[in-house]
């Protein structure tokens, strides 16, 4: 965690509607077809910024197709997708990482025969530019570069208390530990909005807490987080604002308490929603 990002009012007054502006993320009317197939099929929301954000809805709803667009990893059909004010539906997932964006997956992307401090110092950008410079401007260079990354990697595992394993090769480390090390990696880019694919899975009932802490310390210090979660539990008592998704559509969007009582919910609740 190199620096917080100026937390602005959001929270203080959550029921204000942001304007696309103001959202750290704006979909409108985003459609992905596969074939015959439409997996996501006109959706609109925003995320503002500062918050989490819970992304729900049963098996084959269209949140990862949703993520994979958000991210570049595929193109929408249709529609605009805005991060940070800027339109990014057509770029690619390297170019929507500099605009601000950071992502974990389902399974963690680690290296595995790599200590935790290593995994953390190759997640960190490649700061230093092709510029020509002298031999010896340009070692100094290298050389600040490394103190700053060093100094990015000690103060995040201080942020997510993985010092204690910081030597460890992450083949070792828990399920749980895993994802909080694949955390610290997109940490390392110093995103605006964190993407988290199934956060909890797999993670035991104490990491679990220690995870969401660090999720809304994030968003203290700035940060905004769209989260696919299962747990309904952990959706309703941590998330800002929720969007159900349900055959490729919004079926609702708002806070948890307006989402738990929606009967439209409800109903697909009960008729076929089937989680894992
Ligand atoms: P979720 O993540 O909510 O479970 P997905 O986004 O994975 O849902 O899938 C939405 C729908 O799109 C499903 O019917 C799925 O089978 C289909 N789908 C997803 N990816 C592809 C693909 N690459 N090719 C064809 N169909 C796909
Ligand atoms: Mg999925």
């Amino acid at each position: 965690m190199s620096q917080d990002k100026g937390r602005t009012e959001y929270k203080e007054n959550s029921n204000k509607m942001t304007t696309p502006d103001e959202s750290m993320l704006f979909l409108k009317d985003i459609v992905k077809r596969f074939g015959g197939l439409t997996a996501v099929d006109n959706v609109s929301f925003t995320v503002d910024p500062n918050t989490i954000t819970g992304l729900i809805g049963p098996n084959g709803a269209g949140k990862s197709t949703l993520f994979n667009c958000i991210t570049g990893i595929t193109q929408p059909d249709s529609g605009t997708i805005q991060l940070n004010n800027t339109e990014i539906q057509k770029e690619s997932p390297n170019q929507i990482a500099q605009h601000g964006l950071g992502r974990t997956f389902q399974t963690p992307k680690i290296f595995r025969g790599m200590s935790v401090r290593e995994n953390l110092a190759f997640a960190a950008p490649e700061q230093r530019g092709e510029r020509p410079v002298s031999a010896l401007v340009h070692s100094q260079l290298v050389k600040d570069e490394e103190k700053t990354i060093q100094s990015q990697v000690e103060n995040t595992l201080q942020f997510l208390s993985l010092n204690h394993l910081a030597d460890e090769y992450a083949s070792g480390l828990s399920g749980g530990q895993r994802k909080l090390l694949e955390l610290g990696r997109v940490l390392m880019l110093d995103p605006d909005l964190i993407l988290l694919d199934e956060p909890m899975a797999g993670v035991n009932p104490a990491l679990t807490d220690e995870l969401l802490d660090r999720l809304h310390e994030l968003t203290d210090r700035g940060r905004t987080i769209l989260l696919i979660e299962h747990d309904m539990d952990l959706i309703m008592n941590h998330c800002d604002q929720v969007v159900v998704l349900h055959n490729g559509q919004t079926l609702a969007s708002g806070p948890p308490s307006v989402i738990q009582d929606d009967e439209r919910v409800v109903n697909a609740y009960l008729e076929d929603f089937d989680y894992g």
